[in-house]
């Protein structure tokens, strides 16, 4: 009897896979109710912001999901003490504009602003940092208030100091984080210049690049043998401002991050032949990358560049390593021969352009990617499903050779072993506060037990 003859037989039944219930957070109360053991919610719980990680931190196969952007309020914002104070379910994009009403912006470089306020305290939100100081947003975090995975509501200050390391870049893994008070500036004018090199170029260059304070992204084709770098620099000392204009940001954007990614879906369906399908959608992105980049887009402050909101970002996949700034000269190098060795070998590519970016030395969360010294963030990107889970085991494979930093939220295929390898004693440490925190796993679900058991 075959097994589908089987299932109708009614004497084997092939049960329903299982699924998280979603409980949908307006209020504390009901986050204390979540974590609240007599209250019965089915464990594991995950808290959930925007959800646009790219691995399973932010997600359940059963248990509770947390989803925390209904927790929305700005409660102050403060020009004396340069403090704003929101809920963990405030987007970025919200925050930034109730900010420029002041005058005031959030301190680094973030894009994707359509996360939340606690899903990048909780998870790195990193971006180009322009000089040494800021690395991730959770660095300018002043302090949080959370309920803990054993249901105590904390509030962790300045005072505490290891607690709040711990807090920062935590991944939902001690408690759920409720309120933050960050650290903003004065709206600060930086100058954007463009420049279109060959990846050998970029090589000469690169080292230099990362070692200044200048910051960078760039967008990497590796089969047109480009980069187009994009160099910031403070028009004068923070606090002072210039004119900039938020349309061009909003039109590089929607073109790196609407157009692009619909273009590359359209053309896979309508261009069969793979050749012929690659050569158009690298000329569309050499185009938006041109376009967009060299004419509109000269200066901005950290309020402007309020990119790819989650709605546009959803179809897209991303895996992001890190790699020491001091090697990267022979790690893109590297990366480019990867591609193409791989697109001959399996027939996968990527149809996004990858892009990276410098991120300063950031001691101040435990499980900080640039704990020990600065990096360059580099992201993988795709519309291409068929394929993309063997490449990013090949991508690994790759990283891992090339001393690559790992990110919980962010990176694909990551080895256990490996990001044990990599965050050592600090892994330890955190895993050794989780287990107090959170004493009976209500907040361990197996993905993340591969982590931080
Ligand atoms: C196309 C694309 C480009 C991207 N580019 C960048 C980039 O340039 N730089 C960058 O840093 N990131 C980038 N990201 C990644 C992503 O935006 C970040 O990881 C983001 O910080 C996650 O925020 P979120 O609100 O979506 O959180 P989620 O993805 O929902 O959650 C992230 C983690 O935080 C935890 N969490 C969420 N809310 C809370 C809370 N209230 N309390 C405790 N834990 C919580 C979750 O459990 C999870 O572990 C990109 C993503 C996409 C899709």
């Amino acid at each position: 009897m075959t097994a589908a003859r089987l299932k109708t037989t009614g004497r084997y039944r092939v049960p329903a896979p299982a699924q998280a219930t979603e409980i949908a957070i307006n209020n504390l109360k009901a986050v204390s109710r979540v974590l609240d053991r007599d209250q019965g919610c089915a464990v594991p719980v995950r808290p959930q912001g925007a959800a646009t990680s790219s691995t399973d931190c932010n997600r359940s196969a059963s248990g509770t999901v947390a989803l925390m952007s209904g927790l929305d309020r700005i409660t102050d914002i403060n020009s004396q003490s340069l403090t704003v104070t929101a809920q963990a379910g405030v987007r970025l994009y919200a925050l930034s504009e109730a900010l420029a009403e002041h005058g005031l912006e959030l301190i680094g470089n973030h894009e994707m602003t359509g996360r939340t306020l606690g899903g990048a305290i909780a998870a790195p939100c990193l971006g180009p940092s322009i000089g040494n100081r800021h690395g991730s947003l959770a660095s300018s975090v002043r302090s949080v208030q959370m309920i803990t995975g054993g249901g105590k509501s904390l509030t962790i200050g300045a005072q505490q100091k290891n607690l709040l390391g711990a807090v920062r870049s935590s991944y939902g893994m001690l408690g759920i984080i409720t309120e933050a008070t960050l650290n903003v500036q004065p709206q600060t004018t930086f100058n954007a210049t463009h420049r279109k090199l060959t990846i050998e170029k970029f090589c000469a260059i690169a080292d230099t690049l990362s070692m200044s304070d200048v910051g960078f992204r760039f967008a990497l084709l590796p089969h047109r043998d480009r980069v187009y770098l994009d160099l910031r620099r403070y028009l004068s000392d923070p606090g002072q401002s210039g004119q900039t204009y938020r349309m061009p940001w909003k039109i590089k954007d929607w073109g790196e991050s609407t157009v692009l990614p619909h273009v590359c879906l359209s053309l896979n369906r309508l261009l069969p032949i793979q050749s012929v399908r690659y050569r158009v959608i690298d000329s569309v992105s050499q185009a938006t990358q041109g376009i967009v980049n060299s004419r509109f887009v000269r200066t901005g402050n950290n309020g402007t560049m309020q990119g790819r909101t989650a709605s546009s970002i959803k179809r897209v996949l991303y895996s992001t390593w890190c790699f020491p700034a001091t090697d990267f000269s022979f790690v893109i190098a590297a990366y480019r021969d990867f591609c193409k060795a791989n697109y001959e070998r399996t027939g996968y590519r990527c149809d996004i352009p990858a892009t990276g970016y410098r991120i300063c030395r950031d001691a101040s969360s435990v499980l900080s990617p640039s704990f020990d010294e600065p990096m360059i963030a580099l992201q993988t990107m795709s519309t291409q499903l068929d394929g993309w889970e063997n490449h990013v085991i090949d991508l690994a494979d790759f990283a891992e050779h090339w001393a690559g930093v790992p990110i919980f939220s962010q990176t694909r295929s990551l080895r256990a072993e490996y990001a044990r390898q990599v965050y050592a004693n600090r892994l330890s440490h955190f895993c050794k506060l989780r287990r107090q925190m959170d004493p009976e796993n209500r907040l361990l679900t197996p993905f993340m037990a591969q982590y931080f058991q």
